[in-house]
């Protein structure tokens, strides 16, 4: 069953550089389009944790996290 945490993502496009390590670890909300930049798949496929750890863990700061409208990361 998804984890109902509420959280969406968004993606700066224009940072990312296509490198992971977001669909390393949260495969199932992140994914690299044709143009070798992460889009959101579904977030709620993921836990919170790995959420914020990939968002964390990416390397331009290109991940955005939010929760009914609110900021999560960064
Ligand atoms: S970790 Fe960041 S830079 Fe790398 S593919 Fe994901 S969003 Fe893009």
């Amino acid at each position: 069953m998804a984890p109902e945490h509420g959280i969406d993502g968004s993606i700066d496009r224009a940072v990312c550089v296509g490198s992971g390590p977001c669909f390393v670890i949260a495969p199932g909300a992140f994914a690299l389009d044709l143009d070798m930049k992460a889009v959101i798949l579904d977030a709620a496929s993921e836990t919170e944790e790995r959420l914020l750890e990939a968002a964390a863990e990416c390397p331009t700061q290109a991940i955005y996290l939010s929760k009914n409208g609110s900021s999560v990361y960064p």
